[in-house]
């Protein structure tokens, strides 16, 4: 069985080709890049609309399949910003009336869970996912994906694209500061905002913007940005851990390539005796093979839709998806 799955929540338009067995034979992508500000909701949607045909095609191509051969077609539903959603619905639809295929939306946050149990030994992982727009730690329990924790106001890579884009730097700006806080030394204090399983960063960002203000390093506050962020990360991801009686933690999202976060949470598992489990980067961010193999897991468990039930959400709960596939 062929899925391709089409991702386009937010900044990033993304197909991927994956088979049964979730063989990724294709999965490429292109990300918007503002010239200056944050990412407009409209801009990014006339972005993925000019991309995401090439990109389909690529997809194809790099697989070595015609789009006949495909056996079904998986779109990125919600959570996300409606111009884009709508977008990436719009062209899922089209595909799937053209090659007279099923279609099926899907959970973004699910996928990102979905593609690191796909392609890594992890069963039944307690998941930290850690996005741009997202950061919740998700387990699977009772039938559902369950959120046990998330961020209050901001994904943990919002902050860091906005530190970043506040102090001159370009976007994304994650993998900036991570270089950056290499070259730090000395340890900035920044609010540690924990609630229960719930974290909070616009504090840090504001308090971070106005240590720079007065003089401090960019070193020194990606440095300890990172510290902070990532150690109230690692305690709440600690905490559903412990609460399931779960040995194993998966990571998920684009900050999870951060060699920093990984480490904090790998020493973390270690400590407890788990296991932790970080897809490959281009697996971690935004892409389409996640949305094409949760596709086909779903289509599986016998999820079926009508293009009518195709309609987008931008507030689509992780929590909201009957998992009938697992
Ligand atoms: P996603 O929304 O899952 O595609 O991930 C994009 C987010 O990941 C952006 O906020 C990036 O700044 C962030 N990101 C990507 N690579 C890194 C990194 N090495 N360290 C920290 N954040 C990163
Ligand atoms: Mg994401």
């Amino acid at each position: 069985m062929l899925a391709l799955g089409i991702e386009g929540t937010a900044h990033t338009a993304g197909v991927g080709i994956v088979d049964e067995t979730c063989r990724v034979l294709a999965n490429v992508y292109d990300m918007v890049r503002p010239e200056k500000g944050g990412i407009h909701p409209r801009e990014a949607a006339n972005h993925h609309a000019e991309v995401v045909v090439p990109l389909i095609r690529k997809a194809a191509d790099l697989a070595g399949i015609d789009l006949a051969d495909l056996d079904l077609v998986a779109f990125s539903q919600g959570p996300g910003l409606g111009p884009c959603l709508r977008t990436v619905a719009t062209a899922a639809r089209a595909l799937a009336l053209t090659l007279d295929r099923p279609i099926v939306g899907v959970n973004h946050c699910v996928a990102h869970l979905e593609i690191g149990r796909g392609v890594t030994a992890a069963k039944d992982p307690v998941l930290l996912y850690v996005s741009g727009g997202n950061t919740q730690v998700i387990a699977f329990a009772r039938g559902r994906y369950r959120v046990f924790g998330e961020t209050l106001d901001i994904g943990v890579g919002n902050m860091l694209d906005k530190f970043a884009r506040e102090c001159g730097l370009s976007f994304p700006g994650g993998p900036i500061l991570e270089k950056l806080a290499r070259g730090g030394t000395a340890l900035q204090a920044l609010p540690y905002s924990v609630k229960g399983m719930d974290v909070a960063f616009s504090g840090m960002l504001t308090a971070a913007l106005a240590l720079r203000k007065h003089g401090a390093s960019l070193e020194d506050l990606a440095f300890s940005i990172q510290e902070v962020a990532f150690a109230m990360l690692t305690e709440v991801t600690e905490r559903a851990m412990a609460h399931l009686e779960n040995a194993e933690v998966l990571l998920g999202g684009g900050v999870a390539r951060n060699q920093r976060l990984q480490s904090m949470v790998g020493r973390m598992a270690a400590d407890r005796g788990a296991t932790m489990f970080v897809p490959p980067g281009d697996l971690c961010i935004d892409n389409g093979a996640m949305i094409a193999w949760t596709g086909l897991q779903m289509f599986r468990g016998g999820v079926r839709m009508t293009i009518p039930e195709t309609v987008v959400d931008q507030r689509y709960r992780t929590d909201e998806v009957p998992v009938t596939w697992r």
